[in-house]
């Protein structure tokens, strides 16, 4: 498979502001550090608990906002230091869905306009061509003709993400990220936007970065999957490999949380000691050693690097 995305040594560091307007000399490094490659036709999973880098590397990648340091290439071509006017060609390419369908779609317009909005702007098409391309993506979403004119707080959960995915896909991107799309919708809703997704991906020919924190979901949708924690990447994997036979401690104790039939190698529940350390202030040496189970005398000094510990399965840990 070919990469579409590549990123090496990718930071964010947001100055800590100590009252209004003043900034501190603290930064939260809230990606620090980190690589990966997107390969074309893939959906990559992104895990970890709230605050670990995962939806500030999704929004970095598609440049919504700049990084600390590193770099971004998308089909090989660097976009790291690219202006806002040479990224405009760019970004019909690289869409994201949003998390919370309520507040993503603007209560004010129909469904027939938010999904044709983007067209307006980035295609060269008549009134009844993009009214056509909206009916078609509508029926491709599961929208009926007459929700055209409704507006979107006539919708539930799940219908109001739909039109959040339509108004993504009308664009015909080649990656999207989907930041925690199920989180705000009903268990039983879920499923059915996950099997929308698997469906449009095949139709459209997609990349998804998934972004979530529920590894279960992860698990029905993703092909290779990224585990993150403080800001770092522990372990990658394809999905069966890191389910059957996770690596990373941190990954571990995650997997022992997760009621699934599949994890082979779960034996008991891992409760991880502590919280999150502050990423103002990330531990030396292995940024998990403050919590992990297996933490040795090196742990605390020494980054761990990163490895290939089997065919395209990394980690990051001092036993490997
Ligand atoms: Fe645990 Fe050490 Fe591995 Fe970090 S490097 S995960 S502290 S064993």
């Amino acid at each position: 498979m070919n990469t579409l995305l590549k990123v090496e040594n990718l930071k964010k560091y947001f100055p800590v502001r100590k009252g209004f307007l003043r900034r501190g000399d603290d930064v939260i490094r809230a990606v620090d550090g980190i690589q990966f490659e997107l390969r074309q036709g893939e959906t990559l999973g992104f895990v970890g608990e709230s605050g670990c880098g995962k939806s500030t590397t999704g929004r970095l990648i598609l440049r919504l906002i700049d990084p600390t340091e590193g770099r971004i290439w998308f089909r090989d071509r660097d976009i790291t230091g690219l202006s806002r006017k040479a990224m405009r060609p760019l970004r019909q390419k690289m869409q994201i869905i949003f998390q919370d369908p309520y507040s993503s779609l603007n209560p004010r317009m129909t469904v027939k306009d938010i999904i044709g909005e983007g067209l307006k702007r980035n295609a060269k098409m008549n009134t009844k061509e993009r009214e056509e391309r909206v009916f078609e993506i509508m029926e491709k979403v599961g929208l009926r003709p007459e929700h055209s004119t409704r507006y979107p707080h006539e919708f539930s959960g799940g219908q109001r993400q739909r039109i959040s995915i339509a108004r993504v896909i009308v664009l015909n991107p080649e990656l999207v990220v989907a930041d925690e799309p199920l989180s705000a919708l009903d268990v039983s809703i879920q499923a059915q936007v996950i099997n929308l997704m698997e469906k449009l991906k095949e139709d459209f020919r997609l990349s998804y970065l998934f972004i979530s924190h529920d590894l279960s979901v992860v698990e029905h949708i993703s092909d290779r999957i990224v585990v993150m924690y403080l800001g770092k990447i522990v372990e990658l994997a394809p999905r069966d490999l890191l389910y059957d036979d996770p690596k990373h401690p941190y990954t571990i104790a995650l997997l022992s949380a997760v009621p699934l039939p599949q994890v082979k190698k779960k034996k008991e529940r891992i409760i991880l000691k502590g919280d999150i350390p502050s990423p103002i202030n990330p531990p030396q040496g292995c940024r998990f050693h403050t919590r992990c189970n297996r933490s040795m005398e090196a742990c605390s000094h020494l980054e761990p690097k990163w490895k290939e510990v089997e065919k395209d399965h990394f980690t990051a840990c001092h036993l490997f």
